[in-house]
């Protein structure tokens, strides 16, 4: 794949003061091992599922991928882990001629973005909002383990980035991507096809209580916001693809959120009331919403006790102010 082939495909928009950067080569890479899980590769298939004219969901182990192929061949949105990268690429060539031109990660998880050693490595262009090339570029601390997380690989880092808004024009549609500020984390973006009516939400989106990474800048408030940003652009029609979980649709994406602003108000109310963490755990703010969406990422007591702390930190900042 030659270099001019893929600047006739790309075109890139960007608006806000920082705009979009092409990325630096990095300073001498160091060795880093990629975000692949401890236990061997189980024996996963992937399931790709049809959701409008050359486009799929690939469904396998880690965050749900987006494909879209056609004349200007693959590109994917996110690539799991590591040892899926086989996979996914039988998955691709089953559909496409070509190997996979452009990676999009929606944000910078090892679920999600595992495979970028692969991919970058054969050859894909990695796309993402800036903070994904900086988080993953260096060394971190797993919040919930405390262990210690290196940088990742050159190859695995976004070679293209931007601050807040980007298109790739590829495959006869405008793919346009939005960062979501300090959402599931700070890195997020929502991709929308915008002839296809198709929008991929990343972990924005999942089937359970969703999880807000305060490690890595996610707050419960910045979620709801991203969820309303998005609800405002999209339709009935529009498919809304998970980062875990079943395709969505918009009224699924509605109800996700006002089960959140439901929760997150009751807790909040608590906290301004000065309740601990414990008597908010024990109020049961999440009642009438854990039998559809506990028993997944998190029990409802788990849950209920990040959302207590994010809220105390958010009163705490308000008042700071
Ligand atoms: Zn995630």
């Amino acid at each position: 794949m030659s270099n001019k082939k893929l600047t006739g495909l790309l075109v890139l928009t960007a608006c806000g003061a920082a705009g979009m950067a092409l990325a630096q080569q990095p300073a001498p890479p160091a060795p880093a091992a990629p975000a692949a899980p401890a236990a061997p590769p189980p024996d996963v298939k992937i399931e790709t599922v049809n959701i409008a004219p050359g486009i799929y969901m690939l469904v396998g182990r880690g965050g749900n991928i987006g494909l879209t192929v056609g004349v200007d061949g693959a590109a994917i949105i996110d690539d799991q882990f590591a040892d899926m990268v086989p996979k996914i690429r039988a998955a691709v060539a089953l559909l496409a001629a070509e190997p996979v031109k452009f990676v999009i990660n929606t944000h910078l998880h090892g679920d999600h973005t595992g495979g970028n050693d692969g991919f970058g490595a054969a050859g894909a262009v990695i796309i993402a909002q800036e903070n994904v090339r900086k988080r993953l570029g260096s060394d971190s601390v797993n919040a919930n383990t405390g262990a210690a997380v290196p940088a990742r690989a050159r190859e695995a880092l976004p070679v293209i980035t931007f601050a807040d808004q980007a298109k790739l024009h590829f495959n006869d549609d405008d793919l346009e991507f939005t960062h979501l500020p300090n959402a599931h984390t700070e890195t997020d973006i929502v991709i929308r096809f915008r002839k296809a009516n198709v929008v991929h939400m990343g972990d924005m989106f999942v089937g359970g209580f969703p999880f807000i990474d305060a490690s890595n800048g996610g707050t419960l408030d910045g979620l709801i916001r991203a969820h309303e940003t998005v609800l405002a652009s999209i339709d009935n029609d529009t498919k809304v693809i998970r980062g875990h979980g079943p395709l969505g649709n918009k009224a699924e994406l509605q109800a996700f959120h006002d089960m959140l602003v439901v929760v997150r108000d009751r807790i909040a109310k608590l906290v301004r009331a000065k309740k601990t963490q414990e008597q908010v755990v024990e109020a049961r703010p999440t009642k009438e919403f854990e039998e559809k969406y506990g028993g997944t990422n998190f029990n409802a007591a788990q849950w209920i006790g990040r959302a207590y702390v994010d809220q105390k930190r958010a009163l705490e900042s308000r008042r700071g102010k």
